[in-house]
């Protein structure tokens, strides 16, 4: 007998498993264990979803929900939740975009919109989407729902609002939604405390669309390519930041060490840095003149590529692909996501090379990242698996450190690349540099992390309070 609740629409039921007898277990990139899960289900509306839950709502001591959009969270378990007896609830079906306003600036978008199809949508107006490196078959909500980053930002500062099932089915939105024939300027906040974020990294809720904001379109943009050897790191990543903090630099400014430029199919024998220049023609000349004189200046950089006169080499699939990053066009992901893990999209988790993500926040400091460079060579020594590191600077203060680990899919090649990312989440801490996502694996840390418990506490209350029968599984921030 199944163990699905009765009252969910049967075309939307993909696979359901059996008392005390999960589906066969999954595959994911990361070689995390697969959990007990006990049934696939996939709405193609809201109305649909508003069902499911209700019915688990009703449905006491069975397995409970948890959400996914596309389900390419790579390298952070994939699809995999935290916790064993979950039924996936795929909301990938849910793929409409609902309302664009290029002039306003926002677009209503359901959890199926991909970023290669927003992005697509786009072409030739005057804004733009803030696109990841993932492939452009991945969920612009999905990742903004796990605070993902972006070549623009962080993902949540494109979050203006959000359609929420609460788990007993009710329908609310918050944040920004437009008024009707007069949408008026995009809030987040609203008025009063913002129940916003409340819904991102949650189990509070399951998200049926979100508003997100698009960007103006640069009139004019050119990405400059300045090399550095190890010895110089602290010095050129201080002066990095001297550049961003006086407002040289747009978007997130990008670092690739050796390892991580191999492993995404970049060139370069040193640190390589992508760094975005745009605003109008004029004053694209100006200020790439300005960063060329003061890299000369600074006596740091072995070499200084501009992308309109020395553009990136045909088979330099990273600055190929970072290049239009920068203006919106994810386009070129799909090689660099070949050259990580040797498959495309689809056949990441069943086929894909082994691989693992690291994320923590650093300071923007030359010694604050030649620390982390030598906690990643500890762990190299230590385990023998050697982390790719990229720095993505988020604004003069911030550094999302991308650490990556590539391993072949055995048994033993996974154990030790297990160990290895285990070691750096213990040496990071230890260190201060706390990631700001978690993985399927370790989602036990962010009780470790936490710096208030009371607050913890607090979250916890809201779960019990919004969700008293657990029909939302517990995910990994819980
Ligand atoms: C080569 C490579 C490059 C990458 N580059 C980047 C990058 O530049 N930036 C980045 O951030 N990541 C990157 N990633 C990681 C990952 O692929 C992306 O973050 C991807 O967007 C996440 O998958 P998804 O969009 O399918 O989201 P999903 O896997 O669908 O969702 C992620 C999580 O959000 C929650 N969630 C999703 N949808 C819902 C919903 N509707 N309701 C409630 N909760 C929900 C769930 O907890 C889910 O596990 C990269 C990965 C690889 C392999």
């Amino acid at each position: 007998m199944s163990v699905l609740p009765a009252g969910i629409p049967a075309e939307a039921i993909r696979a359901a498993g059996e008392k005390s007898k999960p589906l066969p277990p999954g595959t994911n990139v990361s070689m995390f264990r697969p959990r007990d899960i006990y049934g696939v289900v996939r709405p193609r509306t809201v109305t649909e979803v508003r069902a499911i839950v209700r019915a688990f709502a009703e449905d006491e001591g069975g397995p409970r929900l948890q959400a996914v959009s596309t389900g390419r969270n790579w390298g952070l378990g994939s699809r995999e939740p935290a916790r064993d007896e979950v039924v996936t609830l795929e909301l990938g079906a849910l793929d409409a975009v609902r309302d664009l306003d290029v002039e306003g600036g926002w677009a209503v978008i359901e959890p199926g919109v991909t970023q290669l199809r927003l992005a697509e949508l786009l072409t030739g107006t005057g804004r733009m989407l803030n696109v990841t490196a993932s492939s452009g078959h991945t969920s612009v909500l999905g990742n903004m729902i796990d605070r993902g980053v972006g070549l623009r930002r962080q993902r949540t500062l494109d979050l203006a609002g959000l359609e929420v099932v609460l788990p007993d089915g009710e329908l609310i939105r918050v944040g920004w939604w437009p008024h009707g024939e007069r949408p008026g300027a995009v809030n987040p906040q609203g008025l009063g405390p913002s129940p916003l974020a409340l819904f991102t990294q949650s189990d509070l809720g399951i998200i049926t669309a979100g508003v997100v904001r698009l960007l103006p379109r640069p009139e004019a943009q050119r990405v400059l390519r300045l090399g550095f050897g190890r010895d110089r790191l602290p010095e050129a990543i201080d002066e990095l930041r001297r550049w961003t903090a006086q407002g040289l630099v747009s978007g997130v400014l990008k670092v690739y060490d050796t390892v991580s430029t191999r492993s995404y199919g970049g060139h370069g024998d040193e640190y390589v840095t992508h760094l975005c220049v745009d605003g109008t023609e004029r004053s694209v000349e100006a200020l790439t003149r300005v960063i060329e004189e003061e890299a000369a200046r600074s006596g740091l950089f072995t070499r200084v590529l501009r992308s309109d006169e020395q553009p990136p080499a045909p088979d330099d699939l990273v600055a190929r692909a970072v290049e239009r990053l920068y203006a919106g066009d994810p386009s070129r992901n799909e090689t660099m996501l070949r050259s990580a893990v040797g498959q495309e999209a689809e056949q990441v988790d069943a086929k894909g090379g082994g691989w693992l993500f690291f994320l923590p926040l650093i300071p923007f400091t030359g010694s604050a990242v030649a620390h982390s460079q030598d906690l990643l060579a500890q762990v190299h020594a230590e385990t023998g698996i050697q982390p790719g590191s990229t720095i993505n600077a988020l604004d003069p203060d911030v550094i999302d450190l991308v650490v990556s680990f590539r391993f072949p899919r055995t048994e033993s090649d996974a154990a030790r690349a297990h160990r290895a990312l285990d070691r750096t989440y213990e040496l990071f801490a230890e260190a201060g540099f706390h990631p700001y996502r978690l993985d399927s694996e370790h989602h036990h840390w962010v009780d470790r992390l936490d710096a208030d418990p009371a607050a913890r506490a607090f979250v916890r209350r809201l779960k019990q309070t919004l969700d008293p029968r657990q029909v939302i599984a517990p995910g990994r921030y819980a």
